[in-house]
């Protein structure tokens, strides 16, 4: 066997001979063990593998799962699942949220410049504790539904309230609107 440090020899050959011992014949333990003598690499392969290959046979309390582990990984698996989809609802109520300030942004700018500062006041006074209320109930139902129900009726039911809610404020914004100019033909 001919091996020079450095030039390139045929190690697949050895490496699947060290990764499958129990499949070599006698001839090829002995070529095998000739090259491991002359080659640091696929000797160091032979050690590591001889390593690993205990490790896996003799269970080591540190390998063995413990109990209640595949429970617990399956559960860990469902938890990262929720947690995915709690971002997406996240992503989606972070979308209407700005598509609804911006609605409001809109709102705000046409209205204050139209009205009084008199009945800017008291229509935002009104609107707002209404509003508020409003909102108010909607959490207080959204986490009274969300502490029972299960997730794959989670994502659908937070999906409808924020639209509920979004569909609300923009009726109140409409509302608002709508007495404003109301109040501008009377006038
Ligand atoms: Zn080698």
């Amino acid at each position: 066997m001919n091996s020079m440090k450095g030039k390139p020899m045929n190690h697949k050959k050895f490496e699947q001979m060290i990764l499958t011992p129990e499949a070599l014949t006698s001839e090829e333990r002995e070529e095998l063990a000739r090259h491991i003598a002359t080659c640091e690499s696929c000797r160091k392969l032979s050690l590591q593998w001889q390593k690993a290959s205990r490790m896996l046979n003799k269970p080591l309390p540190m390998a063995a799962p413990a109990p209640g582990f595949s429970a617990r990984f399956a559960h860990s698996i469902e938890k990262r699942k929720e947690a995915e989809q709690q971002k997406q609802v996240r992503r989606f109520i972070t979308i209407l949220l700005v598509s609804l300030l911006s609605a409001a942004l809109i709102f705000a700018v046409t209205y204050y410049s139209t009205n009084s500062l008199e009945t800017i006041i008291k229509d935002t006074a009104n609107a707002s504790a209404q509003m508020l209320f409003l909102w108010e109930s909607l959490k207080a139902i959204i986490s009274t539904v969300t502490g029972f129900l299960p997730t794959v009726l989670l994502i659908p039911f937070l999906l409808t309230a924020a639209s509920a809610m979004l569909t609300l404020t923009l009726l109140w914004l409409v509302s608002i609107w709508k007495l404003t100019l109301q109040k501008e033909t009377v006038l």
